[in-house]
């Protein structure tokens, strides 16, 4: 049952056209049932009716001819009430509808299973047999399975469906929605970045040139083999004769006789290289995987291994062809820093990743360099975008393709009336940091994280409240020298010489991985990240350590950060090896050091409870709202399908950071902000309404900030704050800001 559900869900997603996908589906799943009549039908929301897209077993003529409104029927039954019906007599119950052009008299059994999508009805499965009968468990179960395989795989060739038959002739403008990741619309062109690696994030597309495909696919093929062929070489008198062999059976299967030539012969019916090679190994792929034998069911993965170095030729050459656009809209399957610097900083206008949520690093990358993102738009595969044009707007989530003039003029203004609100916002950037009513605030740059320093001159800036040390290490491919560390973090420390620079050791783990050093977990952000994984790792932690009080030296502006703290020995023992750095560097110098300021980032929420104990053991802290949202709301912040739960603005968020405020102002505990919330208009309000008064934000957002809070009284902010605080929902908590906004008449000239 288990491999006939996989084998339907598999054949549906691999066909490209969703007519011939729906076809074999309703085929297979009438013989996996061993019924008599299977058909699928998809909802249209504009029309409010379900369209029979696919039958056997009913009238083909019927097919993409006969409507069922939403409310009409047993189909509209089964689509309102989101749940199976199951019936021996359908065409005895109250909601039957006689449809004579589906010449279904015959059939008196009916079960209905709806297609369900993120919350949507996609569309309606039916199965019908004449005997009067109701269907057994397992085949009820066996149809609920298969419609909640089917949604995402749906949903997907639908989407695919749209953006292949949009084109700029079009007036109609395909709209795709994400996830918003960093504010600010842009317009250009995609240029999509694969993951070498990925082979299940090839999509499957025809080609108009089957000569060219087939050279493409035979320089590829050459290349593996003299891979093989070095491999080999590199392996032999390392590896018994026997395991050598392998190469010598893939050299076979590239061959013109075996997979080689239905490789072929997938390119001469019209498939791209990629896609032939694709659909080739994965049918002989599975062929394997079904095997009873354990020995051949391996060669499965052989084959697998074997594709994907061939496809990784294949790209190799397809992207150094591609040129890149004037106006590049990064987009990937999950936008990492490698790819970002592989686009020149002039050129990227914006970034589209299809995985990835509001808060993933890739989007506070995107915020870090002011240009905007959409985030989570996993609908459309990947190869679907390249060369599109696209408008990105960060602020809704959207993206539109291949948009008409119209839309772009329309876009165009938007853009203009944002980089006038940015010079509004700049023209105050050299003014003191005060409310109108005269308080102080700190206002630092988050750092590091972007490719060039931080825009904002860091003479209008209190400092840097965050360096993530991330970066250096991610763009690698082993672990930076203690010299390498040294100079790098002496030019940051040098860009701020009279101001405080918080340098956080290395975080990686979570969504942010180093090449070189894999992490594979099944809950990564649960697991082996921040301080966790370098105190398990000494010699990591104490040569970042020793590069930072190095660079450190006569300049005196170092702080140190430590992620990710869980547990108070975790404190000890990192402020233990912070001192043993220190006399090592000390000695090795032969110069006395001065001691550097080390702080804990409060990110977990058990370290909250501890801060009287903690407050002792460290100089300062710095709360981190990202990941502290995630882990007090047990929501994954890289997650588009949970990203509806994840908001800092939830009351239970702002309760926990109203009462930490006040616990360290009565600690007398220093303590600043440096998650994205403090970037954001309504947070750094509420923020500053608990009392906090140091932040830290992505440089992009520091104009904006500054100019806000110059606008407002604490006075007036002590009101709101009870108010927020009373909220049972983010939503509520955010109506209530933009009406305080309002009323003060800010909101329109704050596009959040
Ligand atoms: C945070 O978690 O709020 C934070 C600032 O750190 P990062 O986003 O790098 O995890
Ligand atoms: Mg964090």
């Amino acid at each position: 049952m288990l491999g006939q559900l996989r084998r339907i869900v598999q054949d549906v997603a691999q066909e490209p056209v969703l007519q011939n996908a729906l076809a074999g589906l309703v085929t297979s799943v009438k013989q996996a049932l061993t019924t008599e009549c299977c058909s699928v039908y998809l909802a249209d929301y504009e029309q409010q009716h379900f369209m029979l897209m696919a039958t056997d077993g009913l009238n083909p003529d019927a097919i993409g001819n006969i409507a069922i409104g939403f409310s009409e029927g047993l189909i509209g039954w089964v689509g309102q009430r989101e749940e199976p019906i199951n019936l021996a007599k359908a065409h005895l119950h109250p909601r039957f509808k006689v449809t004579p052009e589906v010449s279904e008299d015959r059939f008196s059994a009916f079960l209905g299973c709806p297609i369900i999508h993120h919350r949507k009805v996609l569309g309606v499965l039916t199965i019908q047999q004449a005997a009067e009968r109701v269907f057994n468990e397992d085949e009820e179960s066996f149809l609920v399975t298969l419609g909640a395989q089917l949604a995402s795989v749906l949903a997907n060739a639908e989407m695919r469906q749209a953006a292949s038959e949009s084109s700029p002739s079009q007036t109609q403008s395909g709209q795709l929605k994400g996830l918003p990741g960093a504010p600010g619309i842009a317009i250009g062109e995609a240029f999509v970045l694969e993951p070498a690696n990925d082979f299940n994030a090839i999509s499957l597309k025809r080609a108009d040139d089957p000569e060219k495909e087939l050279a493409h696919f035979y320089r590829a093929v050459k290349i593996t083999k003299a891979e093989f062929n070095r491999l080999a070489e590199r392996m032999s008198g390392h590896l018994p004769a026997d395991a050598l062999a392998i190469f010598d059976v893939y050299h076979q299967l590239l061959d013109a006789a075996s997979l080689g030539n239905e490789i072929e012969l997938q390119i001469a019916e019209g498939w791209c290289a990629k896609s032939a090679l694709k659909r080739v190994v994965e049918k002989f792929a599975r062929q394997f995987d079904d095997m009873d034998d354990a020995y051949l069911r391996e060669r499965g993965t052989d084959i697998r291994d074997l594709g994907q170095r061939v496809l990784n030729n294949l790209l190799d050459t397809e992207q150094r062809k591609i040129k890149l656009p004037e106006k590049v809209v990064l987009v990937a399957d999950n936008v990492t820093a490698t790819m970002l610097a592989e686009v020149p900083r002039e050129q990227l206008v914006a970034i589209v990743s299809l995985k990835g949520s509001v808060n993933s690093h890739a989007a506070i990358m995107a915020r870090a360099l002011g240009i905007p993102a959409v985030m989570g738009v996993s609908e459309l595969p990947l190869l679907h975008w390249q060369g599109q044009r696209l408008i990105v707007d960060g602020y809704q989530g959207h993206i539109l393709l291949s948009p008409v003039e119209a839309i772009c003029a329309e876009y165009q203004r938007l853009i203009s009336e944002d980089v006038a609100l940015n010079a509004r916002y700049l023209a105050e950037i050299a003014q003191p940091s005060q409310s109108l009513c005269g308080k102080q605030f700190n206002l630092m740059v988050n750092s590091g994280l972007a490719i060039e320093l931080e825009t904002t001159n860091p003479v209008y800036t209190d400092g840097v409240g965050l360096y993530r040390t991330e970066f250096p290490f991610i763009m690698r491919s082993r672990f930076p020298t203690e010299q390498e560390q040294v100079e790098l973090y002496r030019k940051v420390l040098e860009n701020y010489p009279t101001k405080p620079v918080v340098m956080r050791t290395l975080d990686v783990g979570g969504d942010k991985a180093l090449p070189y050093f894999s992490i594979d977990e099944e809950n990564p952000f649960l697991g082996w990240r921040g301080i966790r994984l370098t105190l398990d790792h000494p010699e990591i932690f104490l040569v970042q350590i020793r590069a930072m009080l190095k660079a450190n030296l006569a300049l005196d502006n170092l702080h140190i950060l430590l992620p990710m703290i869980s547990d108070l020995a975790e404190v000890d023992e990192s402020v233990r090896l912070i001192r043993q750095a220190s006399f090592e560097v000390s000695d090795e110098l032969a110069i006395e050091l001065l001691k550097p300021k080390i702080g804990v980032m409060i990110e977990v929420p058990s370290i909250m409870y501890q801060l009287p104990e903690l407050a002792r053991k460290v100089d300062f802290c710095s709360i981190g709202t990202n990941d502290l949202t995630q882990y007090l709301l047990a929501v994954d912040r890289n997650n588009p399908r949970v990203a509806s739960l994840y908001d800092a603005m939830h009351p239970a968020v702002l309760r926990a950071l109203h009462q930490f405020s006040l616990q360290a102002q009565g600690l007398q505990f220093p303590t600043s902000v440096c998650g994205e919330l403090a970037g954001e208009p309504a947070g750094i309000l509420l923020l500053a309404a608990m009392g906090y008064n140091s932040f830290s934000m992505n440089s992009s957002n520091l104009a904006k900030i500054k100019w806000l809070l110059r606008r407002v009284e604490l006075s007036e902010l002590a009101l709101l704050l009870p108010q927020v605080l009373a909220c049972q929902s983010a939503k509520q908590v955010r109506l209530q800001v933009q009406r305080f906004l309002e009323q003060k008449q800010l909101l329109s000239q704050l596009r959040a």
